[in-house]
């Protein structure tokens, strides 16, 4: 039994062992592809549970994470070292071999169904606030690490995923088939879900179960004691930097003779703001960031637009995608200037299945947290679960990605959330229940 996961280290009520792991993956959160002492000390925990776990190179693809995300040598090796002075064991560092990611496959060895479950663990690049009356600085769990911080609450689904992993050792001998349990890096990034899909690990999967905290349905953001067993609109997600490349010139003695990137950019960031919504569902084109020039008396030679563009189905996203680049062409016609541009990669678009949603729906009556269990419920934008999620579809499977109620201090994607902690006991159950519904002898 792990040092971390002892009665001992409950304290008060609510503070069970579950929660404890979270509190101190808040405290020291780790953005896309920096997640190593959050993979160590996962994999820690896990191994010192009895689970047999795999990790990094064994998880994630390496050739799927494009160029941008790539960290250097120099990079990887700074980052295990502040891992390290921030409590993670050396072992498990040197297991990771500078990728993170860890998996758990549960092996009945009984032939039967293989579901696979994604628990995000990465944070986002904000800096949570320091100040009174903010539990995680009153409590002491607030982050260590400058700009980052878990507001999208993926320390909370890590958490679950390991209450879940202990709990199924507990009714493993009851089950038939294979249970994985992916402890994906890089969801707010990219390249996560879709490196360890390029592994094949979700190849021989037939369910398929994502949660996220804080969702919504009905218009309502799910608060603590609610449920949605499903969601339907994800938005496929794609973005590019964009480089536009002028020639300078001086403006007034040589006007002539320069070629405006600024402008070029400034035109295609209008005009893609102007593109027209598809009458088959939604679309969202956002231009995020704009550089461009090099000082006041030169014509702008080099221009830098960071976009991102969305649609609901596959049709829709490749209108949009059309749409971006006849705005990126004729905005570079216009004003004399070349293009190139680097490709995120896309996430794509997702849909629960009704059928793994009433698996869901069933499971959480048995919970009695759960009071208001909405049937479907929104993502209210993309996530790379969709790309496992729709994965495992493709080979005749069947997903869903379920919204756990909690309450909030502020909204998903702001420095200040923090949640009601009971939704992830409450969370582990109901996947417990579901699990043993779908891998029940
Ligand atoms: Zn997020
Ligand atoms: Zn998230």
């Amino acid at each position: 039994m792990s040092k971390f996961l002892t009665d001992d280290d409950m304290r008060g009520e609510k503070m069970n062992k579950y929660v404890k792991i979270r509190r101190e993956l808040h405290k020291y959160p780790e953005c896309g592809w920096h997640e190593y002492r959050t993979s160590a000390r996962i994999a820690e925990i896990l191994e010192n549970m009895g689970h047999e776990i795999l990790m990094g190179a064994d998880v994630v693809n390496e050739s799927s994470i494009g160029k941008p995300e790539k960290l250097s040598l120099e990079d990887i090796k700074k980052e295990e070292e502040r891992a390290l002075a921030q409590g993670a064991n050396r072992e498990y560092l040197d297991r990771l071999n500078g990728l993170p990611g860890v998996m758990v496959i549960v092996d009945t060895k009984i032939p039967g169904p293989i579901t696979g479950m994604r628990f995000d663990i990465d944070s986002l690049p904000y800096q949570e606030p320091s100040k009174e009356g903010y539990r995680p600085f009153d409590e002491g769990y607030i982050s260590v690490n400058k700009s980052a911080v878990h507001a999208c609450g993926h320390d909370g689904h890590t958490a679950m995923g390991i209450g879940i992993a202990e709990k199924l050792l507990d009714i493993k001998d009851n089950l038939k088939g294979k249970i994985k349990l992916f402890f994906q890096p890089a969801e707010e990034t990219f390249y996560g879900a879709q490196s360890i899909v390029d592994k094949g690990h979700l190849d021989d999967c037939d369910h398929f179960i994502a949660l996220h905290l804080a969702l919504s349905a009905e218009n309502v953001s799910l608060r603590s004691n609610t449920i949605a067993c499903g969601c339907k609109d994800f938005l496929s997600d794609r973005q590019l930097d964009v480089n536009f490349y002028g020639k300078a010139a001086h403006p007034c003695g040589a006007s002539q003779e320069g070629k405006n990137a600024l402008l070029a950019a400034c035109s295609a960031a209008l005009n893609l703001h102007c593109i027209a919504a598809h009458e088959k569902g939604l679309s969202r084109v956002n231009v995020g960031e704009i550089h461009a020039g090099v000082a006041a008396n030169t014509i702008a030679p080099n221009a830098m637009l960071r976009i991102e563009y969305r649609g609901q189905t596959p049709d829709i996203s490749k209108y949009v995608e059309e749409r971006v680049f006849q705005v990126l062409d004729g905005s570079a016609k216009a004003y004399d200037v070349t293009y190139d541009y680097v490709d995120y990669g896309e996430v794509s678009a997702g849909k629960s299945d009704d059928k793994m949603m009433e698996i869901i729906q069933r499971a959480a009556q048995k919970v009695p947290w759960f009071r208001k269990i909405y049937f479907e419920g929104n993502v209210g934008g993309s996530d790379d679960a969709a790309v496992m999620m729709t994965k495992v579809q493709s080979n005749g499977g069947i997903g869903s990605y379920v919204g756990i109620g909690t309450d909030t201090t502020n909204t998903l994607h702001n420095p200040e959330f923090d949640f009601d902690e009971n939704a992830i006991g409450a969370a582990i159950q109901l996947c417990i229940n579901a699990l043993q519904e779908i891998h029940g002898k």
